[in-house]
């Protein structure tokens, strides 16, 4: 299917938006594909990839007459970008992201003002890995692309190209999609790292011992433990009403359960299991 964007922009260019350049430049080679990293080093990998046209390090880079722009960089300088862009291009131009968080994004982008459309999005892949050399059109295959909804036209279009690149669009409200990230993606990650931080209270001889016995449980348990630090206090910072909220509620359960397991009181503990098991199951069924 022809893409409805003739050229389109990225603004950083590592694991999510070189992924997505990579996606973009399989299903549609015809659209110009020019791009803006933080280092020249990024902007040679990308071309030697093949999956830009070209790039540099400053918002110059990108072609004068591109349609599409999708913000790529790390949370905190999404707004910023956006300001710029706004700013930058006269003609009409859409501009969305892919930040982990939305409500801080989205208030920023709209209370610009502009005749620019700004589509909040973020889809739902990605790994603990960053930067360009990890890009891979792969990682999006069957995924989820969340969309904030808008009643300009030009919605349609963008919510149609993202379908076509093999997403599932799901839509949400900016304020429903940060609550649901916390609970889907943000604690998990906090929980993660203090799993692993708890092993650093260990002495030495055991740490060493540990190392030597843990499995796929573990594994599992702490992989996103593995995510950018940097990606980390983005998230704490812009969605920390939402990440509280579930703190406390972590926290209340949390002293439950450990008043369960002082009392030894085994049927408890077994109902409380068997709840999350049927929780669990009931999240991951078709
Ligand atoms: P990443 O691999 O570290 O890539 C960030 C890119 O942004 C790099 O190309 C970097 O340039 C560039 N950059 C940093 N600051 C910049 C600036 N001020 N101006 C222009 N470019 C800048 O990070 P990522 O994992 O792709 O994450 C990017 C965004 O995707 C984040 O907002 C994150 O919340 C979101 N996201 C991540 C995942 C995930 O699993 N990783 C999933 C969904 C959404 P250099 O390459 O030169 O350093």
């Amino acid at each position: 299917m022809p893409s409805a964007y003739r050229s389109i922009g990225f603004v950083g260019l590592g694991l999510i938006g070189g992924s997505l350049a990579r996606k973009i430049r399989e299903a549609t080679p015809e659209v110009k594909v020019t791009a803006v990293a933080r280092s020249a080093d990024t902007i040679v990998t990308a071309k030697t990839m093949g999956m830009i046209d070209a790039g540099g390090t400053s918002l110059d880079a990108l072609d004068p007459d591109v349609d599409l722009v999708f913000v790529c960089t790390p949370i905190k300088d999404i707004p910023a970008t956006v300001t710029q862009l706004v700013s930058k291009f006269k003609h009409p131009l859409l501009i969305t992201d892919v930040g982990s968080t939305k409500k801080e994004i989205c208030e920023h982008a709209y209370g610009l003002g502009s005749f620019q459309l700004f589509i909040g999005g973020h889809p739902m892949a990605g790994s603990e890995k960053t930067g360009v050399g990890h890009a891979d059109a792969g990682l999006f295959d069957g995924k989820t692309y969340i969309l904030v909804p808008n009643p300009d036209p030009r919605y349609r279009e963008f919510r149609s190209f993202i379908e076509s690149l093999g997403f599932r669009v799901v839509e949400l409200a900016a304020e429903t999609h940060d609550r649901l990230m916390a609970y889907a993606s943000h604690v998990p990650y906090l929980m993660s790292g203090l799993t692993v931080q708890a092993t650093q209270t260990l002495s030495n001889t055991d740490r060493t011992l540990l190392k030597q016995v843990i499995s796929s449980g573990f594994y599992d348990v702490t992989r996103v433990a593995e995510s950018a630090p940097e990606w980390g206090a983005d998230v704490c910072f812009y969605n920390s009403n939402e990440i509280l909220n579930e703190i406390t509620i972590i926290k209340n359960r949390l002293e439950a359960l450990e008043f369960l397991i002082r009392t030894k009181d085994r049927d408890a503990l077994k109902a409380l299991f068997a709840s999350v098991k049927t929780s669990r199951e009931w999240l991951y069924l078709d």
